[in-house]
């Protein structure tokens, strides 16, 4: 898969095009490669001068390397698995690639030149295959509301037999005046939407990246509707909800996206039942710390809420999850309904982001985060910060998370796969460790860790703690 971007400069002397180096952070004079789940990306450029500089990106998606790391599309044993277009076209694999190697681009960020950013340029993409399914007429009605000039053409099935007639894939060129940073979130968005075919699972907070790329212009394009229940791949209760939160400029509550977050990660952790260790240590750490009150972040379905009731000594425990469905399974599970008056009165649910600052969550002792900083997009994690330790502010903080240097001691594990498809990162100890004494530093917190499970010599354990004091 290959896409090229290309600006000219009018005056080259003051404006040069090599400028496009700074906004896209990438040295017209090196070839950068990332190592993405199913393939490797590279950046280089083709040229590069003063009057006219050309940025190529080229993904070299790899299928049978996902179907050996169990995350090939289509039905498994197929031949599809193995024998498909994706290595060849613009789909939603190069909306990742893109979303790795530009992500600062994207965000309109240039420490360098601070400058920048701001002023649109002419540029020019060009993306040889693309899959586009309603033809160039989407295509059109996609792109020229944004202002970009489209042209396309057709590519036959077979240059050889012209009767079979055109395929679905079409070259594309597209030229606008645009900043840098719109252009790649266009495309971030837009190559999924036309292909249709995303490939990896829609999950919840796709709808938060959704909105987070289309901030400034997904609201008024006329194409809003077809756009979102594309890209979220057309599940009906998602499509909703994102153009609710579009319509209405609301943020939280994101009704019914609940997933079966835990079955997975349940079976590839069965064998040491790792869970009932983690619940332990978790609570124990609660009742160190001499904590009356506690809330659980994340609480899923209330595993957790359940073994910190058994403790006499915790007066009020609350369980907080962004999903709905996850609180209903946790009120079940726990038998709310059927509780006494007195410990009913000790337990409450709600639903709220961790990413949102929220009144309720302060006045605890404690706060626990079980398996939960994982699922959050890297860049969700400062938001996070600044709501459970800016603001909450508990005596006690714990975070539990894998380690995932420990993954290659699960038999059940593909090598270089997370636990959970859902899992946004899974960190090695130190990676860990640098991210929580940094956050120690800034709230002013202590912060010691500590091992759960099978504590291997080598890889250390399956699942880290930190247990933040203050
Ligand atoms: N702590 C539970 C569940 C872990 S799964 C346990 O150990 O069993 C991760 C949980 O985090 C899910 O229930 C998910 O709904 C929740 N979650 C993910 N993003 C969230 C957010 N931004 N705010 C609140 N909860 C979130």
């Amino acid at each position: 898969m290959l896409l090229t971007i290309s600006h000219r400069s009018e005056s080259p002397t003051t404006h040069p095009a090599t400028d496009l180096g700074f906004l896209l952070h990438k040295h017209p004079d090196r070839v950068r490669h990332v190592t993405l789940p199913f393939g490797q990306a590279h950046v280089f450029w083709p040229s590069a001068s003063a009057a006219e500089a050309s940025v190529a990106l080229l993904v070299d998606v790899d299928p049978v390397g996902m179907v050996r790391r169990h995350r090939g599309r289509g039905e498994a044993g197929t031949l599809a698995q193995y024998v498909n277009d994706r290595p060849y076209v613009t789909s939603s694999f190069a909306s990742v690639a893109l979303g790795k190697l530009f992500r600062t681009a994207m965000a309109a960020s240039c420490a360098e030149r601070p400058d920048l950013p701001a002023h649109p340029l002419a540029l020019e993409v060009h993306a040889p295959v693309v899959p586009c399914r309603g033809g160039e007429d989407v295509l059109r009605r996609l792109f020229e509301p944004l202002g970009y000039a489209v042209e396309a053409a057709p590519l036959p099935l077979d240059p050889q037999i012209p009767d079979w007639g055109d395929s679905r894939y079409l070259d594309v060129t597209l030229r606008a005046e645009v900043r840098v940073a719109d252009l790649l979130t266009h495309l971030y968005v837009l190559f999924p939407v036309l292909d249709d075919d995303k490939h990896y699972w829609v999950a919840p907070d796709e709808i938060d990246k959704l909105l987070a790329r289309g901030a400034d212009w997904l609201a008024s394009h006329p194409e809003r509707d077809l756009i979102v229940r594309r890209y979220l791949r057309h599940r009906g209760h998602l499509t909703a909800e994102a153009i609710r939160r579009l319509t209405e400029d609301e943020e939280d509550d994101p009704d019914a996206l609940a997933v079966d977050h835990d079955a997975e990660e349940a079976v590839v952790e069965k064998t040491i039942s790792l869970n009932e260790q983690r619940l332990q240590a978790v609570a124990a750490a609660v009742a160190e710390s001499g904590a009356r009150t506690v809330v659980d972040l994340g609480c899923g379905e209330g595993r957790l809420l359940g073994v910190l009731l058994r403790d006499a000594r915790l007066t009020r425990v609350a369980g907080m999850d962004v999903s709905h469905r996850a609180l209903e399974t946790a009120a079940r599970r726990l038998k709310l309904e059927k509780m006494g008056e007195r410990q009913r009165g000790r337990i409450e649910l709600f639903q709220g982001s961790l990413t949102y600052r929220d009144a309720r969550l302060s006045g605890f002792d404690a706060a626990t985060l079980i398996e939960v900083i994982e699922h959050l997009d890297p860049p969700r994690l400062d938001a996070l910060e600044r709501v459970v330790f800016g603001a909450a502010a508990c005596r006690t903080i714990v975070v539990t998370t894998p380690n995932r240097e420990y993954n290659v001691r699960w038999p059940t594990l593909p090598a270089g796969t997370m636990r959970h498809r859902d899992h946004r990162f899974e960190w090695t100890r130190a990676e860990l460790r640098a991210w929580a004494d940094a956050v120690a530093t800034r709230h002013d917190y202590q912060v010691a860790y500590a091992p759960i499970g099978d504590d291997d010599p080598e890889v250390g354990p399956p699942t880290q703690m930190a247990v933040f004091t203050r």
